[in-house]
């Protein structure tokens, strides 16, 4: 084989690191054979259909370093293209996130507009103009624009349907042929068996369905004990998310289920009559930093521990992946080598700031 074009890629996993991997290497390598594996299917029910698909950067700081923003810019710019190009609808929109705080937690707002990067730090709006419905119960707002997001059952479909139609074989397990040229090993949780640092992070939700209620954009309440975001859907669906639990059972908790309703109804007096449609749980695949890892070892390279960052940072790493195997130059990927991710981590940052 040739090292910088390989005959015959193999991709374990069809998650979101997956099959934008599988995605991108099909536009890159258009003559070599390529398999996704995956004994779930396909679409496979797995952490990235739990997802809330936030596709904000700027918001996710307390999650996420700033050295991480151009990745998240990168990977937002590919779902806008990737939605153009199939013309598929998986609901991307790029509309900004909104943040709030009820009057008595206002402080967080001023906390958060704190953090944020000097160049995006949040337009302090009115919602009566910006979400007339809010305004209701909220004085303050924040607008963080640039930030988009979708519907992650919707894109998980589109991506299955377009690695297919670029001729990549979906298959639930391996054949017996020869070994690939080159395997990306993707299973998010699955590869515990050989990344023993690697961790489940449990996250309940809720979906519900309000006639009576609409949003233009994701909504991030900001409260001391149940910070939450909710999503809008078509047809008046809406995503409310997500615990963060350290833990890899995949049950939704009473407990849980209460804090998630409550701070739901704070928001809005008319969630009382909503229609629970679905609760339930993912496990996001982490690292002890909580930071996404691209490593090589011979013929194997390793996508993984996207914990809240899937659909934010996916794109970006496949990127990465496929400038790897050209030998390309691609600036991200330091920010995904584990030495490099663990200087970026924020305590750290804090400790050394
Ligand atoms: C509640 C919740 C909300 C979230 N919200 C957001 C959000 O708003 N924005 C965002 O960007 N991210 C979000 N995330 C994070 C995102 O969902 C994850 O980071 C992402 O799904 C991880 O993708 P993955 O492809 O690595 O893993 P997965 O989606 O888990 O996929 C791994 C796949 O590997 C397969 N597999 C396992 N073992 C094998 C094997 N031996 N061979 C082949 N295949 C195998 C599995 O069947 C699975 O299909 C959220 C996650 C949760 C749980």
């Amino acid at each position: 084989m040739n090292e910088h074009n390989p005959k015959t890629i193999t991709i374990q996993g069809a998650g979101v690191m997956g099959l934008t991997c599988a995605y991108v290497l099909a536009e890159a390598f258009p003559e070599t054979e390529i398999t996704v594996i995956d004994p779930a299917g396909f679409p496979a029910d797995n952490a990235s259909r739990m997802a809330g698909g936030m596709l904000a950067p700027y918001c996710e700081c307390d999650h996420l370093p700033p050295a991480y923003i151009p990745a998240g810019l990168e990977s937002i710019a590919f779902w806008r293209e990737f939605s153009d190009k199939t013309g598929a609808s998986f609901e991307f929109a790029q509309e900004g996130s909104l943040i709030l705080a009820h009057a008595e937690d206002r402080h967080m707002l001023e906390r958060l507009r704190a953090v944020l990067p000097p160049e995006n730090a949040g337009t302090p709006v009115d919602l009566t103009q910006t979400e007339p419905l809010l305004a209701e119960r909220f004085k303050n707002g924040l607008l963080i624009e640039g930030e988009a997001h979708l519907h992650p059952r919707k894109t998980m479909e589109t991506l299955v349907q377009a690695v297919y139609e670029k001729n990549v074989t979906l298959a639930e397990k391996e054949g017996a042929n020869r070994a690939p040229d080159l395997r990306i090993d993707a299973r998010g949780l699955g590869a515990q068996d050989d990344q023993p640092g690697l961790r489940g992070v449990k996250g309940e939700i809720l979906i519900v369905r309000n006639p009576d209620f609409s949003l233009k954009r994701p909504v991030r309440l900001m409260h001391p004990r149940y910070p939450l975001y909710i999503v809008p859907r078509e047809g008046n669906i809406f995503m409310i998310g997500a615990t963060i639990i350290e833990s890899a059972d995949d049950h939704v908790s009473l407990r849980s289920g209460l804090e998630l309703m409550s701070a739901l109804y704070s928001l809005h007096p008319t969630f009382a009559h909503a229609e629970v449609v679905e609760m339930k749980a993912g496990v996001r695949p982490a690292y002890a930093d909580n930071l996404p890892r691209i490593s090589r070892e011979g013929e194997t390279i390793r996508a993984n521990g996207l914990f809240r960052h899937g659909f934010l940072l996916a794109p970006a790493m496949a990127a990465c992946v496929r400038d790897m195997i050209k030998g390309n130059d691609n600036a991200q990927i330091r920010l995904f080598n584990k030495e490099n991710s663990h200087e970026n981590h924020p305590q750290r940052r804090r400790k050394t700031a």
